[in-house]
C-alpha cells in the first residue's frame, strides 16, 4: 500500500479512540469547554446513557460565525498559541482535538451565539472532508452541542458501550466531580427527560457544604475536616475524612489540580502517609483541590488529561503530606485513636527540607503572600486564560473568558486564612528553650551577643528581624560560606555550615516522644557486615526513637523509614555510615547520635546565597534561640571595625 495522508474523518476518528472512550467522555470534553468559555450556568440533556443524544447548553461567550467551522476542525483551539502557553496552562482544554475527534464518531451540532452578534450559528460538519455546513439558528448568547448517535460509524467503539445505566451512572459521576471543582456554576443534569440532579450556584461557605453534602454523602460531610494550607504559591484547600469517617465513607477521593480532577498516585501517596496506620486496609476518603504555579506542572502527560507530572514532585508531596497530617492532629485524639491525647499546640512536629534549612511548610509564609492566598491564585488563573485566549482569537472568546474562565475557580471564591502553623512554631520554641544546652555550647565564647531589642517587632516574621533575639541583619555572604551580620553598629561574621550543623543538630533532637518515622516511598535494601548489623538489633529502640525505622533480613537490612530531616540525604551511604559508628559505641545516647548524624548527613551546597543565609539564620534563630545569647566560636566571630575606624580617623 502507498504511504498517504489519512482523510481527516479517519484522522479524527483515530485521535477519537484516545478521549472519546464512552459517553460520559463526551460529556466531560464538553462540559469543560464550557467552563473554559466562562459559563455559569450549564445544562446537560442525556437520552439513553448517552447513546442517543448528549447535549450540552452553557451560557459562555460563544463562538463568533467567523470560527464554528474552525472549532470543528482538528489542532484548532483558542487557548494556547504558542509552547510557551502549554507551561503554563489554565485552561481545561488546549489540545484542540475533542469537537473534531467527537464530531467524526457521531452526529455533531455546535450551535452558538456571541453578544457581538445579533444571530445564532449552527455547524455541522460530515464526509471523509469534515466539510463543515453553516446555517442560522435560534440560540441565546452561548453554545450548545448536540452529539447524536454516538459511535454510529465505528462499530468497534460501538460494542463497548455498557449498558444505558451504567453509561448514565458514569456520567453522572464525571458531573459530580465536575460539580465539585467549580462550587460557583450552576448545573442540571437529565436523563431521558427526567431531572436527575441539579446543583446550583454557590458562594458562601455553607452553601458550598451544602453542595459537598449533596455530592459526598452525609457519612463524609459528618466526619470532614476542612483544610486550609499553604505554602508561597503552593496551596492546598478541601476535606479530608477523619480516619472513623474515612472507614464509613468508601471510594471518596476526589482530587484537582489548579481545578483539573486528577487521579493522581502522588497526592494519594501523601495523603494516605498522613493518615499512616490509622485506616487499615481503607482508602482515605478526601475532596482536596491543590493550587500551584501552572509552570510547575506538566498537564499535556494524557489526552484525557487525568494526570499530571509536578516538576517538583517530592516538594508537593510533602506538602500535602503536611497539610492532611497537621489538619489531623488537630481534629485531636478522639478521631485518632492512636495518637497522643496532647493539645496540637504542643505536638513535635518533626522539621522538614532541612536542605533548605528548615520546615518551609510550618515556617510563616512570607507577608506578601499572607491573605492574597485565594484571590492571589483566582485571580491569577483568569488572568492567564484570558491573555492566553485572547492571542489567540482574534476577534474572539480573549475577553469575555478572561473573566469567566479557569481552572483554579474553586479556589478563587475561597476565603483562606492562615494556615495553623504559628502555633507549632511556638511549641518549638518553647520545646526547645526548656531543652539545656546544646553540648558544644559549653565551650561557647564568652562574650553573649546582646539581644536586637531595637529591631524587635510583635509579630513574628521569616527574617532574622523579626524576632526579638536575632543574629542581626544579614547583610551579604562573603567567601561563599560567610554571613556577614550587622546587628546594634557591631558586624559578625556567621559560618553558615555551622549554623547549618546545629540547626540540624536541633531539628534531629528527638525529644520526649521521638522523631516521627516518614516512610520511604521506596524502600532501601542493603547489604551489611555482621558488627552492623548487631548494631542495628542492639539499639534498635535508640534508632527508632530517631525516627529510623530498619528491619532485618539475612546479611541485609532494609531502611523503611527516616525522619524529615533525613530524608533528602544520600541514605545509602549515610545509614550503612550510622550502624558502623553506631557498631564501635558500646553505649549510646541519643543525643550524640543527633550529633554525629548533624555532622554527617550534610548538604552538598558549593556556596550559600543571600536568601539562603537569610532562611538559615531564621531557622537557627526559631530553634536554637540560645545561640543567639551564647554563640559559640565556631560560629560567630565579630569584625573588629574600631580597627579601621582609628586607622581612617589617622588620615
Ligand atoms: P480545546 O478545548 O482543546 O481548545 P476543543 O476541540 O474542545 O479544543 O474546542 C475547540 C475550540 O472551540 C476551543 O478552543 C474553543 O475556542 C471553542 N469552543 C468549544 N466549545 C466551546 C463552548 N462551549 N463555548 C465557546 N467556545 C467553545
Ligand atoms: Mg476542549
Amino acid at each position: 500500500m502507498p504511504i498517504q495522508v489519512l482523510p481527516p474523518q479517519l484522522a479524527n476518528q483515530i485521535a477519537a479512540g484516545e478521549v472519546v472512550e464512552r459517553p460520559a467522555s463526551v460529556v466531560k470534553e464538553l462540559v469543560e469547554n464550557s467552563l473554559d468559555a466562562g459559563a455559569t450556568r450549564i445544562d446537560i440533556e442525556i437520552d439513553k446513557g448517552g447513546a442517543k443524544l448528549i447535549r450540552i447548553r452553557d451560557n459562555g461567550c460563544g463562538i463568533s460565525k467567523a470560527e464554528l467551522a474552525m472549532a470543528l476542525a482538528r489542532h484548532a483551539t483558542s487557548k494556547i498559541t504558542t509552547l510557551d502557553d502549554l507551561e503554563a496552562i489554565m485552561s481545561l482544554g488546549f489540545r484542540g482535538e475533542a469537537l473534531a475527534s467527537i464530531s467524526s464518531v457521531s452526529r455533531l451540532t455546535l450551535t452558538s451565539r456571541t453578544a457581538e452578534q445579533a444571530e445564532a450559528w449552527q455547524a455541522y460538519a460530515e464526509g471523509r472532508e469534515m466539510d463543515v455546513t453553516i446555517k442560522p439558528a435560534a440560540h441565546p448568547v452561548g453554545t450548545t452541542l448536540e452529539v447524536l448517535d454516538l459511535f454510529y460509524n465505528t462499530p468497534a467503539r460501538r460494542k463497548f458501550m455498557r449498558t444505558e445505566k451504567t453509561e448514565f451512572t458514569h456520567i453522572d459521576e464525571v458531573i459530580r466531580r465536575i460539580a465539585l471543582a467549580r462550587f460557583d456554576v450552576a448545573f442540571s443534569l437529565t436523563h431521558n427527560g427526567k431531572l436527575i440532579r441539579q446543583y446550583r450556584a454557590v458562594s458562601d461557605s455553607k452553601q458550598r457544604e451544602c453542595r459537598l453534602g449533596a455530592i459526598c454523602g452525609t457519612a463524609f460531610l459528618s466526619h470532614a475536616l476542612a483544610i486550609e494550607w499553604q505554602h508561597g504559591d503552593l496551596v492546598l484547600q478541601g476535606w479530608v475524612a477523619d480516619p472513623i469517617g474515612a472507614r464509613a465513607v468508601t471510594d471518596l477521593q476526589y482530587c484537582y489540580v489548579n481545578g483539573r480532577m486528577m487521579r493522581d498516585r502522588l497526592i494519594n501517596h501523601a495523603i494516605r502517609q498522613a493518615y499512616q496506620d490509622k485506616l487499615g486496609d481503607h482508602q482515605p476518603a478526601y475532596v482536596l483541590y491543590l493550587t500551584i504555579d501552572p509552570h510547575q506542572v506538566d498537564v499535556n502527560v494524557h489526552p484525557a488529561k487525568h494526570e499530571v507530572r509536578f516538576h517538583q514532585s517530592r516538594l508537593v508531596h510533602d506538602f500535602i503530606y503536611q497539610g492532611v497530617i497537621s489538619v489531623l492532629q488537630e481534629a485531636g485524639a478522639e478521631t485518632l485513636p492512636g495518637v497522643s491525647a496532647q493539645a496540637p499546640t504542643e505536638r513535635w512536629q518533626p522539621e522538614n527540607r532541612q536542605a533548605a534549612g528548615g520546615n518551609h511548610f510550618s515556617a510563616p509564609a512570607p507577608a506578601r503572600n499572607a491573605g492574597s492566598n485565594g484571590g492571589g491564585s483566582g485571580g491569577g488563573n483568569g488572568g492567564g486564560n484570558g491573555g492566553s485566549n485572547g492571542e489567540g482569537n482574534a476577534g474572539g472568546h480573549g475577553g469575555s473568558n478572561g473573566g469567566g474562565n479557569s481552572g483554579g475557580k474553586a479556589a478563587a471564591g475561597w476565603q483562606h486564612q492562615e494556615p495553623g502553623y504559628q502555633k507549632k512554631e511556638g511549641a518549638l520554641y518553647r520545646q526547645l528553650l526548656q531543652t539545656p544546652e546544646l553540648p558544644a555550647a559549653r565551650e561557647a565564647s564568652s562574650r553573649p551577643v546582646e539581644p536586637k531589642s531595637a529591631r524587635a517587632q510583635p509579630e513574628p516574621e521569616p527574617t532574622l528581624s523579626g524576632h526579638s533575639e536575632s543574629f542581626g541583619r544579614v547583610l551579604t555572604v562573603l567567601h561563599n560560606d560567610f554571613a556577614l551580620v550587622e546587628s546594634r553598629e557591631r558586624l559578625a561574621l556567621i559560618s553558615l555550615p555551622v549554623a547549618e550543623r546545629w540547626l540540624k543538630q536541633a531539628q534531629l533532637e528527638p525529644g520526649e516522644e521521638g522523631l516521627k518515622p516518614q516512610p520511604l516511598l521506596i524502600p532501601v535494601r542493603i547489604k551489611m557486615a555482621k558488627p552492623e548489623r548487631e548494631a542495628a538489633s542492639r539499639l534498635a529502640s535508640l534508632l527508632q526513637q530517631m525516627g529510623i525505622e530498619l528491619e532485618a533480613d539475612g546479611q541485609h537490612i532494609t531502611l523503611r523509614a527516616v525522619p524529615l530531616p533525613l530524608r533528602q540525604q544520600n541514605l545509602q551511604i549515610l545509614i550503612p555510615e550510622l550502624l558502623g559508628y553506631l557498631a564501635q559505641q558500646p553505649e549510646i545516647a541519643v543525643r550524640q547520635v543527633a550529633q554525629w548524624l548533624a555532622r554527617h548527613a550534610v548538604t552538598e551546597r558549593p556556596h550559600w546565597n543571600h536568601s539562603q543565609a537569610i532562611a538559615l539564620l531564621a531557622e537557627v534563630e526559631r530553634l536554637c534561640p540560645q545561640l543567639i545569647k551564647s554563640p559559640p566560636s565556631g560560629l560567630l566571630q565579630y569584625v573588629d571595625t574600631e580597627l579601621a575606624m582609628n586607622a581612617l580617623k589617622h588620615e
